[in-house]
């Protein structure tokens, strides 16, 4: 789960990351009265959940309360990269010396959370690593020692931090693992840190991703879901416990196993068509969870066909497809489905399935090929 800069910088200064606290709103009017509660120049940044604002016009500074107004009336509403603009933060603007980029990443190649830094922050890592990878340092932690003063030294040292500075970034390194740990992140990112023209050390922008899973563990973190900026059949899946992805193809997946609905994705394109969606129904699912899932499923227009494929091993099949027919029997938009039921009572499933005017295939080629042609009728029609 990603969370807002406001909210990312909420959680770092929780943990003694020095930054600039400021003030959300939400209407041009608020920006003014957060503009004129901090006195003096200010910086107005829209808070959406992708990077590259500044650039697309969602960061701008303003001098005066009536200046952030306009600023604020510029940015709210404007749309970055999909996202349509709703919260502004409004903070005390800083002068920026220099721009560092710092973060720390659950990196799964490497098997190790991982500290990368450069000294060309402020543009996006990506880019450094493409024009000049070797302005990047990347310093592993031991999983058991964790974060150690060398490290941290040595990342000073590599970013030519002024010598006086040191004692603060050692600080703020700190404060930056122990917010990365304390809320089972899988990346904490300042971009950029930056040195300000008074020879202060701060972070001027911030990005916490939290690792779903781990959530459950952090009801206060997770009270900083910007929902908003969900999904809506995201939210409703994991409402009703389903795991679930949106894509952009047409044929609607419902499979229970992650490993099985990756493997139904690979074999609808295989078969020449496009995933609507990544969607495991989980284990022992029973008539409700599979109505939910067509809910899901059906209301992306997109969705031309749907392809079930269940594989009954402590689930029975037979159950499964009375939960299928009967939940088929509510819905409000029909689209043809294809069912493929293997395993424990799989005969019974087929003969329930048939009377139901269902689709049924045996293999999962099969039943990928019948739901990628019924896809194709329906657009047709
Ligand atoms: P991003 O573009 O989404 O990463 O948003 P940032 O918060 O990183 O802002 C982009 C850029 O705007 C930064 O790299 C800075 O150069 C500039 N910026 C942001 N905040 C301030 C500020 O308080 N003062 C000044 N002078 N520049 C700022
Ligand atoms: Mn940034």
């Amino acid at each position: 789960m990603k969370l807002q800069e406001y909210r990312s910088k909420e959680i770092l200064a929780r943990h003694g990351v020095p930054i600039v606290a400021g003030r959300t709103a939400t209407t041009p009017e608020e920006a003014r009265e957060a503009a004129t509660e901090i006195g003096g120049p200010v910086v107005v940044k829209a808070q959406v959940l992708v990077g590259g604002r500044g650039k697309a016009g969602g960061v701008k500074l303003a001098s005066t309360p009536e200046e952030a107004e306009g600023r604020a009336r510029e940015i709210i509403g404007l749309d970055i990269k999909g996202t349509t603009v709703r919260t502004v933060l409004v903070a005390p603007a800083a002068t920026i010396a220099q721009e560092y980029y710092l973060a720390l990443i659950l990196d799964r190649a490497a098997r190790a959370v991982t500290v990368i830094a450069s000294a060309e922050g402020g543009v996006e890592i990506e880019e450094t690593a493409r024009t000049n990878p070797e302005a990047i340092l990347r310093l592993r932690l031991d999983p058991l020692i964790g974060l150690q003063e060398h490290q941290v030294r040595r990342v000073a040292f590599f970013l030519d931090l002024p010598a006086e500075l040191r004692r603060d970034f050692a600080t703020l390194m700190r404060g930056l693992n122990d917010a990365f740990f304390g809320s089972d992140a899988d990346l904490a990112e300042i971009n950029p840190m930056v040195v300000t023209d008074d020879g202060k050390l701060l972070a001027l922008d911030a990005k916490i991703v939290l690792d779903e899973s781990a959530l459950p563990r952090h009801p206060d973190l997770e009270a900083m879901r910007d929902l908003n900026e969900e999904e809506p059949s995201e939210i409703a899946a994991r409402e009703a416990g389903i795991s679930f992805i949106k894509l952009d193809g047409t044929i609607g997946c419902m499979v229970n196993g992650a490993g099985l609905a990756m493997a139904t994705m690979d074999l609808v394109k295989l078969a020449g068509g496009e995933p609507a969606n990544f969607l495991d129904i989980g284990g022992g699912a029973k008539a409700d969870r599979v109505a939910a899932a067509f809910r899901i499923i059906l209301d992306d227009p997109n969705v031309k066909a749907i392809l079930i494929n269940i594989f009954g091993g402590i689930t029975r099949g037979d159950e499964v497809a009375r939960g299928i027919v009967e939940a088929r029997s509510q819905l409000t938009r029909d689209v043809p489905m294809v069912v493929r039921i293997v395993g424990t009572n799989s005969e019974e499933a087929k003969r329930i399935l048939a009377e139901a005017n269902l689709i049924t295939a045996d293999s999962l080629d099969d039943a990928a090929a019948k739901a990628v042609e019924a896809s194709r009728v329906g657009t047709a029609a």
